[in-house]
């Protein structure tokens, strides 16, 4: 996705581009055909209405000239709302665009070193071997991570304060300032679960239907970083001594602990999104959002991401990239796709069509234009590239409205859906911009 997407932007303002691919020479476990632009596992590029997070991206890469969409949309095959495609005519139109483009040499082969000049490497999540190697040397020692662990998010206006209350454990705050928040109510939500609300929650945790691995997944888990199914197979009362221990967190309404917690931590410095801290889990889609809405304060939960464990590869990109998305450690190799942090096919082709758009700026000496933060592909830029505060977890994100600025006071309305309209409007007019700033390319 990125590297295709990435390879048309930069041949279409008229830099020659050697494309390197491995297929059909050496597979990944999960490619299976020398197409470019193939879709590993779902054929369904998500939803297309502009209403919904994947709809908004897919709408401003459009209006960005992205081949990968322009393929998609011309082998759509029904899904209701979903943009979904019929895969082998997709990577068809997609390895015929780039293979006959007059400024891109298509080279099948492995990429086992670096080749002089600039390069962005797009070889997705499942990168390894020499090249593999060779980037995490790069990044000095265990800065690429194999195995993604990630908890659920949910937005903060559908979590139920009636049945939660804020507090850090042990009423110790931290010292990381969030302008406009009340420092005063702790850093996190939390939701307290009684005895036998517990006890229902863990059963239906262990009857959940789990996805299955993928053959070269095989689950090695961290002892740290434990799915939440596994540790409830080990004892009733394992979660209530891990993520929902109660320690330290004396409900006010009670004066005491509560029997278990599931704490919230912020997901975003605009506090509109908070992540269910340690709740990584392989519970089917479905089921976590039966399950969790057993938890009073979750009842009515708007889920902006589930949780999940699967094989991945990502660098740490906040400490390792800078705003070009090149290696800090050597400018002239840029990364882009799944590998920089960003979940998803989409996000992986909006982050190889900005990678690109950075190259163009710098290789025509023009001031770097990189997309703003209240769209949906900058909101995506700027979870890669923001500075962190102290000590954090990188976590590969998917689009969500949780990542877009919050709709200011005095030009929101005050409802929900006003806010989110206002978010997209938004969003859809500052795309249109910074696309007719760094270029729009005739449709492929
Ligand atoms: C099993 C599995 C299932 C997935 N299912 C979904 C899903 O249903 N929906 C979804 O949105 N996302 C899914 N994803 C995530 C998906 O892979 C990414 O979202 C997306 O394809 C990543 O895009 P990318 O451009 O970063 O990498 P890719 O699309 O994987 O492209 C990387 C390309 O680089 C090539 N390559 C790798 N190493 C080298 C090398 N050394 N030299 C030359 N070429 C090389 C590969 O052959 C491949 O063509 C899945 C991932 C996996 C592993």
């Amino acid at each position: 996705m990125a590297g295709c997407e990435a390879a048309f932007q930069l041949a279409e303002r008229g830099f020659r581009v050697a494309l390197v691919e491995q297929k059909p020479a050496a597979m990944s476990p999960a490619h299976q055909t020398p197409l470019l632009g193939e879709l590993v596992c779902s054929n369904s590029l998500r939803s297309n209405d502009v209403d919904t997070p994947a709809g908004l991206l897919k709408d401003e890469l459009r209006g960005a000239s992205s081949l990968v969409i322009a393929c998609a949309d011309r082998h759509r095959v029904p899904a209701g709302q979903a943009l979904a495609v019929e895969r082998f005519g997709f990577g068809r139109a997609i390895t015929v665009a780039l293979a006959l483009h007059p400024n891109i040499r298509l080279e099948r082969r492995p990429l086992e070193t670096l080749p002089a000049g600039p390069v962005i490497i797009a070889t997705g999540p499942l990168t390894g071997g020499p090249l593999g190697a060779l980037i995490r040397k790069q990044l000095g020692g265990d800065r690429m991570y194999f195995y993604d662990a990630i908890a659920p998010i949910v937005a903060a206006d559908s979590i139920d304060m009636d049945h939660a209350y804020r507090m850090s454990r042990w009423d110790k705050k931290s010292d990381v300032e969030i302008p406009g928040s009340d420092d005063s109510v702790g850093d996190y939500v939390n939701c307290p679960l009684d005895k036998e609300t517990y006890a229902a929650f863990i059963d239906a945790v262990l009857a959940g239907r789990k996805v299955t691995p993928h053959e070269f997944e095989e689950p090695r888990y961290f002892e740290s970083c434990l799915p939440i199914e596994v540790m409830a197979e080990r004892g009733v009362d394992t979660l209530r001594f891990g993520p929902m221990r109660p320690a330290g967190l004396t409900d006010p309404r009670t004066g005491r602990w509560p029997h278990a917690v599931i704490q919230l931590r912020p997901e975003n410095r605009y506090l509109t999104a908070y992540n269910l801290v340690g709740f990584q889990t392989r519970l089917a889609y479905p089921e976590q959002q039966r399950i969790f809405a057993m938890v009073p304060a979750l009842a009515g939960a708007e889920w902006l991401r589930f949780g999940s464990i699967h094989r991945n590869t990502y660098v740490d990109a906040p400490r390792v990239l800078g705003p070009s998305l090149e290696l800090k450690s050597e400018p002239r190799v840029r990364l882009a796709g799944l590998l920089t942090g960003v979940e998803g096919y989409i996000e992986s082709c909006a982050m190889g069509l900005v990678c690109a758009r950075l190259l163009a700026d710098e290789l025509a000496g023009r001031p770097l234009a990189p997309p703003p933060p209240t769209t949906m592909i900058g909101a995506l830029y700027h979870h890669i590239t923001a500075p962190r505060e102290g000590d954090y977890k990188y976590a590969p994100t998917n689009v969500n409205f949780g990542l877009l600025p919050p709709a200011t006071i005095k030009t929101h309305p005050k409802d929900k859906q006003g806010r989110r309209i206002f978010q997209i409007e938004r969003a859809m007019a500052d795309a249109a911009e910074w696309s007719a700033v760094t270029g729009t390319v005739g449709a492929p």
